[in-house]
């Protein structure tokens, strides 16, 4: 095997219910994910060195320079745990294309680390697969086990626990992605700030348990929930218009993604996705639209 591309899809949170810090010093979550249809690629070639090179293509030319190609990048990261839990010496240059935004609430970092896990378990023939890679895969992060995982999942613990929710259906998405991203660690920060450390276990929402059970996207839609949009709303006022521009437009439902910037917007069907779509970019409350079918796979080899 010389080089293998795996391609990766970007997180939502159905459901992000922030518990009280914990003794490792991280929040409780309770927390369902979905993986939607907006992906990055990471292509892992062989060397004859045992460097870990990394690259990035930014599909979004204003994001240039935001996402480091040091050790520091998470993808680095990824094939650094993978070589130290298999005694692996060889190197690897991972070239990442970017779709998910940057520092926009979808874990974009947390998706290439999960793809350069899958990516290099292939190039060098370790053989852990999804299980074997699931514990490596939490050591990077809160949200990789997800990312490598995909559809639609809870998540306990700091959000690393993973457990399938049985969902039935397909969903319409709408993203209106900002001009610049927010800093996960900021956010927390100010939830800190507004709930002074009062807070009480986190839970999942048994009307959003049973909207995907039924597969119905209206009751989806209205029992959406995040703790930590007031956090960002209070850093990033502006984004109650880009709310309300989906709203108006009949979205079922219209929430921060994770720790935001980002604005998701559930539609109906694809032709009202397309609506909500041209009534964001009409408006001018964000640089880009995507819009994206959801729950899709995990992280997985495509050529
Ligand atoms: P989350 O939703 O998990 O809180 P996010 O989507 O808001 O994360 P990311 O896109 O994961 O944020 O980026 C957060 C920071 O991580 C970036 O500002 C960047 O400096 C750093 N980073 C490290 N590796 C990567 C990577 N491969 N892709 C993107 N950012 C990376």
């Amino acid at each position: 095997m010389s080089s293998t591309t795996v391609r990766v899809p970007a997180k939502i949170n159905l459901a992000l219910g922030v518990g009280p810090v914990a003794a490792d010093g991280l929040h409780a979550l309770a927390t369902v994910y979905q993986a939607v249809d907006l992906c990055d690629e990471v292509h892992a070639t062989s060397r004859d060195d045992d460097e870990i090179v990394v690259s990035v293509h930014l599909d979004a030319e204003r994001e240039r320079g935001s996402v480091p190609l040091d050790g520091t990048n998470l993808a680095v990261r990824a094939a650094l745990a993978l070589r130290e839990a298999t005694g692996v010496t060889a190197g690897a240059t991972l070239a990442i294309r970017k779709a998910i935004p940057v520092a926009g609430g979808m874990a974009g970092g947390s998706a290439d680390a999960a793809a350069a896990l899958v990516a290099c378990d292939e190039l060098w023939g370790t053989g852990l697969g999804r299980a074997g890679l699931e514990p490596i895969a939490a050591s990077l992060g809160s949200d990789v086990p997800f990312c490598l995982h995909g559809g639609t999942a809870m998540g306990g613990g700091h959000g690393e626990q993973i457990s399938p929710v049985l969902a039935r259906g397909g969903y319409q998405w709408v993203f209106a992605i900002a001009e610049r991203g927010l800093s996960t660690a900021a956010v927390y920060a100010e939830f800190d700030a507004i709930t002074d450390g009062v807070v009480t276990e986190p839970e999942v929402p048994d009307q959003l348990m049973a909207a995907l059970r039924a597969g119905d996207a209206e009751a989806l839609g209205a029992a959406l929930s995040n703790d930590l949009q007031p956090a960002a709303l209070r850093l990033r006022p502006e984004l109650e218009e880009t709310l309300a521009v989906g709203r108006q437009c009949g979205a079922l439902g219209a929430l921060l993604s994770g720790s935001g910037p980002t604005a998701m917007f559930l539609a109906g069907d694809a032709q009202h996705a397309m609506d909500i779509a041209v009534a964001l970019a009409a408006a001018q409350v964000c640089v880009d639209v995507v819009q994206a079918a959801a729950p899709v796979a995990g992280a997985r080899v495509v050529g």
